[in-house]
């Protein structure tokens, strides 16, 4: 049994559950539980605050875990980083009243930036060669300029509105982040099965993503001029037809070439063309 961390509640809880489920694993998440076991899988979640997750990997007292890459840095815990996962994007960026002027990052020598993440900006102030006084606040970080605490904020930004109705502009993005896959550095060997098999269920579901399954019926005569339009994985799937003289053809096209490649299947011939959702592919 694997234990795989997850956030209780907040941005990151809804979709790292639908991305469980999406590898067809099975959970009960029902918030007010602790911990819980898959039925069909073997993995047990831990639901916990975000800020705790990369203590409980780095630990062991859970194998695996999924969180935002900035809380990952900011503890600085050892842990792997196995998979980015596509969610949960947004990056941690200097801001400051919209009023000012900015000259650059020297802007910030001898300031006061309000934070949560003292680690990830004392970093970049270092590499910048800035002296700064960093205000470690745990929540609103926006209203910091505003109430007196600091002159500036460092602070996640997703699209930037929360900063414009604090009368705040960014001016250094300085940490892009999403949500990853972190591992304790010394898995089992039955820990990392599974890890191996959720990897190649990602995987599988990653392939799929931005594609549709084609199909249509198509004149023989017409059958190469067809699969020069459609290379498929392999080859195009080809079946007869009970009229003569014509055959369905199937085939999985990217979603952006989806209409182009429709156009010149109807100008050979192709006739009763299906577009299909795909679920998952598995090479
Ligand atoms: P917890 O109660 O678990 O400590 P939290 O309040 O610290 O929750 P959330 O606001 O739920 O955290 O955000 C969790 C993660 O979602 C962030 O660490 C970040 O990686 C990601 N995220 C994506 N977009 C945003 C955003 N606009 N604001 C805040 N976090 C965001
Ligand atoms: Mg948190």
């Amino acid at each position: 049994m694997l234990r795989i961390a997850i956030q209780s509640k907040g941005r990151l809880n809804e979709e790292s559950a639908a991305m469980l489920r999406d590898l067809g694993i099975d959970i009960d998440d029902s918030k007010r539980k602790f911990l819980s076991k898959s039925s069909n899988f073997p993995l047990e979640m831990l639901y916990m605050r975000d800020d705790d997750i990369p203590l409980v990997v780095s630990n062991g007292t859970a194998s695996l875990g999924i969180v935002g890459l900035n809380e990952v840095e900011e503890k600085g815990y050892k842990v792997n980083i196995v998979e980015r996962l596509g969610f949960g994007g947004c990056r941690i960026s200097l801001a400051i009243p919209k009023a000012d002027e900015y000259p650059g990052v020297e802007y910030f020598e001898g300031k006061r930036i309000a934070t949560s993440y003292p680690q990830i900006l004392r970093r970049y102030l270092e590499s910048k060669g800035v002296n700064a006084t960093i205000e470690v606040i745990t929540g609103s970080v926006e209203i910091a300029p505003a109430a007196g605490i600091a002159d500036a904020i460092f602070d996640i930004v997703s699209s930037g509105g929360t900063l414009v109705s604090n009368g705040l502009k960014e001016v250094e993005r300085v940490f892009e982040s999403e949500a990853v896959l972190i591992s304790n550095e010394n898995l089992s060997s039955e820990d990392q099965a599974v890890l191996n098999e959720l990897l190649f269920r990602l995987e599988s579901a990653r392939i799929s993503r931005g594609k549709k399954y084609l199909l249509m019926n198509i004149p023989e005569s017409s059958l190469d001029d067809a699969i020069r339009i459609l290379p498929a994985m392999r080859s195009p799937t080809v079946l007869p037809l009970a009229v003569k003289g014509w055959c369905s053809l199937h085939s999985v096209v990217n979603d952006v070439d989806l209409w182009d490649k429709v156009k010149a299947l109807k100008a050979i011939g192709a006739e009763g063309i299906l577009v299909l959702d795909i679920d998952k592919i598995i090479l």
